[in-house]
């Protein structure tokens, strides 16, 4: 942080850094509220619609995460350009006889959850934030220097202008410029993973299945998308994710076919490949006065649940619902007071999703006899006991604990 001087100031009650999902989402949960809102985004995001080709990132959302979506008036856009429900799960351990399957009939829900391109998201976010009137993007736009002002933050963008708020609200991911700015320290643990992604389409349907093998260097999943593609996460080493990435077409094809054992026959058609670096990061802390952290920049989670944006979304919810009831009752939006009790609601939840994930990646890749005979246990055990099982729906698709007034359709 650095103490500037400057002239003309343009000041806002909150502003946005990072118009990613989570701080655009964040953003339209503030709409027609009595805030001036500003979002900061560095990248000028790639609205195109339709587009030739299937993004690259896939995300699975929750049940919570659409609805909070359809609060915000997004999910329509979203299911106007493209989204595939899955109405079951299907995991299993490539090395023993462990399986589990979830099926949306066993809770009566009509899905398990939507599989959505990033892109397509963003898009839809971008759509609902352009008919916001207190919102304003500013984009691209990167902050320099932030400085603490004596109701908020202060900070200059690279290009001149110089913005205050009563609160900033940090969304610019798991690396977050204003986190590290604001001096707040994170918990961050390598996997020592990479996922390779990419879109493939395979000689059988996937059948609206969600399928998930955990290989003993790591998780393969097939996500399905709409016409029949899948989306893959293949979580594994880092040398094997290079070696992926650099295999020939056909190659990488026969690869990816015999790690997932032909479950849906022949890959036929493969896209562009990705590869992400895969590490957890929990902030120490959420908020100080006149600034919170939310989605990526307070917490970032291995892929392996799919939890990563759905946890991100429930904190814009909860955080906009803290402020609205401030705001209600007279209290400032940069308080501590108030933003502790976003803290509270939200830091709890994350911690134990974060810790579930830790321990799933650990079980999942020990080579163990013990671990591994134990792991299997616990897949046909938990796939019998009905009760456990559809708690562990509910919960995965967001139904469970204390959920925000966006979430419950309110
Ligand atoms: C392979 C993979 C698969 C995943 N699958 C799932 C899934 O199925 N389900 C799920 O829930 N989650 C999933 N996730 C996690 C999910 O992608 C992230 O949790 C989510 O993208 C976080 O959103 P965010 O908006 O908080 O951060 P980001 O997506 O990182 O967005 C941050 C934004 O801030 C901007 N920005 C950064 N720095 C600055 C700056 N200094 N100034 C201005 N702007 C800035 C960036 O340009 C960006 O737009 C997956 C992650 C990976 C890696």
């Amino acid at each position: 942080m650095t103490n500037i001087v400057t002239n003309k100031v343009d000041k806002y009650d909150v502003i946005v850094v990072g118009g990613g999902m989570v701080g655009a989402a964040f953003a339209c949960a503030l709409a027609d509220s009595r805030l001036r809102v500003a979002v900061v985004e560095a990248k000028s995001p790639d609205l195109q619609w339709p587009k030739p080709a299937y993004d690259l990132r896939t995300s699975a959302l929750s049940r919570a995460s659409q609805r909070i979506l359809e609060s915000l008036q997004v999910w329509p856009h979203i299911e106007a350009m493209r989204a595939s429900p899955y109405t079951d799960m299907h995991v299993w351990d490539a090395s023993g006889k462990g399986v589990i399957h979830f099926d949306c009939a066993d809770i009566g829900e009509p899905s398990l959850g939507h599989i959505v391109e990033n892109g397509v998201i963003l898009a839809a976010l971008y759509q609902r934030l352009q008919s916001i009137g207190n919102v304003q993007l500013l984009c691209p736009a990167t902050p320099r220097r932030l400085t603490k002002a004596l109701d908020g933050y202060l900070f200059t963008l690279e290009q001149g202008q110089t913005l205050q708020a009563d609160l900033i609200v940090a969304a610019d991911g798991a690396r977050s410029w204003v986190r590290q700015a604001a001096g707040i320290e994170a918990h961050i643990e390598d996997y020592h993973q990479t996922a390779v992604v990419t879109n493939v389409k395979t000689a059988q349907h996937h059948q609206y299945t969600a399928w998930q093998v955990f290989l003993p260097t790591g998780p393969l999943a097939f996500l399905p998308l709409t016409d029949g593609y899948s989306s893959i996460v293949w979580s594994t080493s880092p040398e094997h994710a290079q070696a992926l990435l650099a295999m020939e077409e056909d190659e990488f094809k026969t690869a990816l076919e015999t790690a997932f054992a032909g479950t849906l026959g022949a890959i036929t058609q493969v896209g562009e490949r990705g590869a992400f670096p895969l590490r957890s990061l929990h902030a120490t802390h959420y908020v100080k006065p006149g600034l919170a952290l939310v989605g990526d920049a307070a917490h970032a989670i291995h892929p392996l649940a799919g939890q990563g944006v759905n946890l991100g979304f429930a904190d814009a919810a909860c955080l906009a619902e803290v402020l609205i009831d401030a705001l209600a009752q007279g209290k400032h939006i940069g308080a501590f007071d108030v933003l502790r009790r976003y803290e509270r609601w939200r830091k709890g939840d994350n911690a134990s999703m974060l810790a579930a994930m830790s321990t799933f990646k650990s079980v999942f890749t020990s080579n163990s006899p013990l671990v591994q005979l134990g792991r299997n246990l616990g897949f046909t055990l938990t796939n019998r006991a009905t009760p456990a099982k559809n708690f562990f729906i509910r919960y995965a698709m967001g139904l469970v604990g204390d959920l925000p007034k966006l979430a419950k359709g309110v």
